[in-house]
């Protein structure tokens, strides 16, 4: 099915990205006033915060629900910023729209589901309102793409996406994996669609949004979702991610927006291409000295030496022949496995002395 899309027509300054930011979280009257005046203050035009949060377990912040619509209200009212938030039922887009909210998400539990998102569209038929999908938990575009279907259907033409990254079961160094192969095959399926990148989500670390802005600008995506509180260490939910007002202006103020000219944009796949490979290696690389202290670990409790000659040659002798059959210098091989080893050795004699 082909989508029939509309503008988005959000406000950003001329050339560069729309920005929407805002705490994850609506959690106070006094939180949410102080958080969007900041923002205001720096030059943003689109305010964020949640109001239902998709919990994975009970017992944590589901969010404050309704009672925190009139304080989205108040931010419009008292600093012009668009209001957005996220609607998981019919109810929740019932209240934010009375709210007069601008802008809505459907989060990625809910895009995962294709009887929400149903549900979603049938009691947003016949509201033009801008409606930005994220990718689904896992890593399924069609899914996704069936959500933005589902939408289209109704007749809402100005939908986005937001690219917030895909759950895995191992630990990563991102939150969510960024797999930024999907959004890019999303944008070669339906090139007119809006994409925004939320680093927030991908990366789960303040240290890693300003990186991970950069490199969704440097593949010409077209906004970004910024999670932002006045005093990030004491949110009630995702603080280790939230970054103030300040560093956020600090972040964008130091992003390179580049032009999105073809022999550009073909460069950019490939780095990326290369970008995640070397998380893969990465990984890989951790996942192998994970084993290795494992293996520390029986080498202790059986009175094993750590250093086994025999074995190391074993390795090295594997490498060499296999760099030969994959065009590689068999010596880079070598010393690459050298330096592996060096570490493994490392981190068992840590296990063995500890
Ligand atoms: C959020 O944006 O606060 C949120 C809950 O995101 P996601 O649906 O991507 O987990
Ligand atoms: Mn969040």
């Amino acid at each position: 099915m082909e989508l029939e899309l509309a503008d988005l027509n959000l406000p950003c300054d001329k050339g560069h990205p729309v920005i929407i930011a805002g705490p994850c979280s609506a959690e106070t009257e006094a939180q949410v006033m102080s958080t969007a005046s900041h923002l205001a203050a720096k030059g943003c035009h689109i305010f964020r915060a949640g109001v239902w949060k998709p919990r994975t377990k009970p017992g944590g912040f589901e969010g404050n629900g309704e009672i925190a619509l009139p304080w989205l209200r108040r931010v419009k009212e008292e600093t012009g910023m668009m209001i957005s938030t996220e609607v998981a039922t019919p109810e929740h887009v019932e209240a934010a729209l009375k709210y007069g909210m601008d802008i809505l998400w459907v989060g990625a539990r809910t895009s995962a589901n294709p009887f929400a998102v149903q549900a979603l569209a049938d009691a947003l038929q016949g509201v033009d309102i801008p409606v930005l999908v994220k990718n689904p938990v896992n890593p399924d575009l069609e899914l996704w793409i069936g959500a933005l279907e589902r939408l289209n259907q109704v007749g809402l033409k100005r939908l986005g996406v937001i690219h917030r990254g895909f759950s895995s079961y191992e630990k990563k160094i991102y939150r969510n994996a960024p797999m930024w192969q999907i959004p890019i095959e999303l944008r070669r399926r339906i090139p007119g669609l809006p994409i925004i990148c939320d680093p927030s989500h991908i990366g789960g670390r303040r240290d890693l949004i300003a990186p991970l802005c950069q490199q969704a600008m440097d593949l010409g995506f077209d906004g970004l979702i910024v999670e932002s509180h006045c005093r990030p260490e004491k949110a009630w939910s995702d603080a280790e991610q939230q970054v103030t007002p300040d560093s956020l202006d600090d972040i964008l103020s130091r992003l390179v927006v580049r032009n999105h000219d073809s022999i550009t944009e073909d460069l950019r796949i490939l780095r990326t291409q290369i970008d995640e490979i070397d998380n893969s290696l990465m990984e890989l690389l951790s996942k192998r000295f994970l084993i290795c202290r494992e293996i520390g670990a029986f080498k202790k409790q059986n009175n094993i030496t750590i250093l086994q000659s025999g074995r190391y040659s074993e390795i090295l002798d594997k490498c060499e022949a296999q760099a030969g059959l994959c065009g590689m210098d068999a010596n880079f091989a070598a010393q690459i496995f050298e330096l592996i080893h060096e570490e493994s050795v490392r981190q068992q004699l840590e296990i063995v002395n500890k």
